[in-house]
């Protein structure tokens, strides 16, 4: 059944653009993304519950808000036990139920993940991708894995597009600007990550693997996140310094 789904993606993705992977225009970006959520929703159940999808909804919108992002963002829980969380192009952003639960509600470490996301978003990461022919790569992969088609390997085949380094690096560096500048605490980040590990360690390893192949948590990540928040830190505070100073001049 999953087949279908990929395979519909890659077809619409394929006759919007041809073969030669041409930058794909916003508006095309924007209905590539909407069919591809509305297919991956009739069949990966969206949470039930109006409180988890209002604080996705509520935390993402405050960072698009604060940050100027223009897409026409959309954040959903979707009810899997895996740790993870995904976005598609043009907008629609997804955590997993096993990434709300791991940060136990906790907002600063939810803004930092969607911020994460929301960055591959602004970035057109998958569009890069595509212009490359990787993206596309990975749909064809996912059409012709075979029978054993669940929920999480619909996740999966998303997790399977590896970003580049710089470009999960660069999604880190959004996630935490753009929280910091809608009010929360960056340094969440770390803190997320650090829970990672330890689910790792703790043998949990498998509802975190999928995540952790998509997004390696390595310790240079971490440094680079550490210091990134640093950075961003002291340059918006400077930046605010800097307009208060000036609007006191005038
Ligand atoms: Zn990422």
């Amino acid at each position: 059944m999953f087949k279908s789904l990929f395979a519909a993606v890659l077809v619409m993705a394929l006759a919007t653009v041809g073969c030669g992977g041409k930058v794909w225009s916003k508006e095309e970006e924007i209905r590539i993304g909407r069919d591809a959520a509305a297919r991956l929703e009739s069949q990966v159940q969206v949470s039930k519950n109006p409180t988890d999808n209002t604080l996705v909804e509520k935390i993402g919108q405050k960072l698009a808000i604060a940050n100027g992002l223009k897409w026409p963002f959309t954040f959903k829980v979707l009810e899997l036990r895996e740790v993870n969380a995904f976005s598609l192009p043009g907008g629609p952003v997804y955590i997993t139920r096993g990434l709300l639960d791991l940060t136990e509600g906790d907002e600063d470490e939810l803004a930092t993940v969607i911020g994460h996301e929301m960055g591959h978003t602004e970035k057109r990461h998958i569009n890069q991708m595509y212009t490359k022919g990787l993206a596309a790569d990975i749909f064809i992969v996912f059409a012709t894995h075979g029978a054993v088609y669940d929920a999480a390997r619909i996740v999966q085949a998303l997790g399977e597009m590896r970003f580049s380094r710089d470009n999960e690096y660069e999604a880190d560096r959004c996630g935490i600007l753009y929280s910091y500048k809608a009010g929360y605490n960056p340094n969440a980040m770390i803190s997320f990550f650090q829970k990672m590990k330890k689910l790792e360690k703790g043998g949990k390893g498998d509802i975190v693997q999928n995540n952790l192949r998509t997004h390696p948590l390595t310790d240079a990540r971490i440094e680079a996140a550490k210091k990134e928040i640093a950075r961003v830190i002291h340059s918006v505070n400077m930046q605010l310094a800097i307009k208060a100073a000036e609007g006191r001049k005038n």
